[in-house]
């Protein structure tokens, strides 16, 4: 694998936006002070420049090594952003040429990195340190400046002196270089917030999904059909419902066991589906074990008993890999608009119900 893959296959791998911008910035910081480290020993622009480009190499790989190899991460982060805005941006500020300079550009550019890689109190205490760093080279550089009255007296200017032509060369530079790096950040940080905003979205619409849905067969489960029955217009003369059991279940499962009777359950889900065709104000749903709530419409009784009878005979004559097997339920109807509530209809369907048990099961008991 070529050395660029491995470095972005290394970035990919960082968990949070805030171990990959960490990650980036260290590799820029690494390559960008070894190209100044070499620029500075080749010109011998001054000792103090040497010194501290060299000096700013070691500290970034000390920070790498705290990171990645010690496998202190905060600490190595925490490294990072004080050594570049309280070490490396002052050295630079005096070293490239002082206000005249991008520097500023860069030390405001350091600061601001400081808010994705830190969080809480070292965030704080850090934008606080790198200000007054910042604040105090500044304020030091007046007395170096062309022009001015010193404070104090100098015996060696420490601020490098740059022509007319180098600031202008070195602000559009900065200019360009500090822009881009602000842009880029923001629309990562922008990118990885929306992506997590739509992920997060998602996964609430899917939780809200099963949250409603019985896991096995697919069905609305019974805190969606008592939310459905809350909203029922109970009064309303179209509304019939169905409760059914599967009977001698618990035997089915004894005898071929407890995966086929998912399988038998699954099935019943769907021929309910197929018979039923619910509508929009119509549902179906796993109410218990092997017990099925149905609300659906029908002019009246003898339609609905119609539509559960259907239902019962697709059951029972549904062929299974066990020959011979004759599934069969018991159900309980009753018309809604004679209750005063659904918990009532409900009472009353259940009765039916087993009603249609003691009747022998695999038939419809109305009332
Ligand atoms: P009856 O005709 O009187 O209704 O008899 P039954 O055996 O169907 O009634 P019972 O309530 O005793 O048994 C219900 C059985 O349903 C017991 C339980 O193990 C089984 N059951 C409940 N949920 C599931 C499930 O998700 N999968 C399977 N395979 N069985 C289930
Ligand atoms: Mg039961
Ligand atoms: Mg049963």
């Amino acid at each position: 694998m070529g050395f660029f893959r491995k470095i972005k296959k290394f970035i990919s791998l960082q968990d949070t936006l805030e171990d990959k911008i960490f990650c980036v910035v260290l590799l820029v910081g690494v390559v960008i002070v070894a190209v100044s480290t070499a620029v500075t020993f080749v010109e011998d622009l001054s000792p103090v420049a040497n010194v501290s480009t060299a000096a700013a190499g070691f500290m970034l790989v000390a920070v790498f090594l705290v990171a990645y190899v010690l496998k202190h991460p905060d600490l190595a982060r925490l490294m990072l952003c004080l050594i570049l805005n309280c070490f490396v941006c002052p050295l630079a500020f005096f070293v490239c040429g002082g206000i005249d300079s991008g520097m500023p550009l860069y030390m405001v550019a350091g600061i601001f990195l400081i808010v994705p890689v830190l969080k809480g109190r070292r965030r704080l205490v850090c934008i606080g340190l790198s200000i007054i760093t910042d604040v105090l080279c500044i304020i030091l550089s007046y007395d170096y400046m062309p022009g001015a009255k010193p404070f104090f007296e100098h015996d060696t200017n420490i601020l490098a002196p740059l022509s007319l032509e180098a600031r202008f060369i070195d602000m559009l530079c900065s200019l360009v270089l500090i822009t881009l790096y602000l842009v880029v950040t923001t629309a990562l940080i922008m990118n990885a917030y929306q992506e997590e905003r739509a992920k997060r979205e998602r996964l609430l619409a899917e939780l809200d999904y099963l949250s409603r849905r019985d896991g096995l067969t697919g069905l609305n489960n019974r805190r969606e059909m008592n939310g459905f029955l809350e909203k029922l217009r109970i009064s309303d003369e179209r509304f019939y419902m169905l409760m059914i059991d599967i009977d001698h279940f618990k035997l089915l499962n004894d005898t071929h066991g407890h995966s086929f009777g998912d399988v038998v359950l699954k099935r019943l889900a769907e021929i309910m589906q197929e018979t039923i065709d619910p509508g929009d104000d119509e549902m179906i749903a796993r109410y218990g074990g092997e017990e099925f709530l149905i609300v659906m419409k029908a002019d009246d009784m003898n339609a609905a008993y119609e539509k559960a009878d259907t239902l019962r005979k697709n059951f029972e004559k549904e062929k299974w890999e066990v020959p011979e097997l004759v599934t069969t339920f018991s159900g309980g109807l009753v018309h809604c608009s004679e209750y005063e509530n659904y918990y009532k209809a409900i009472t009353d369907a259940d009765k039916m119900l087993y009603e249609a048990k003691d009747g022998g099961r695999n038939s419809i008991r109305m009332r």
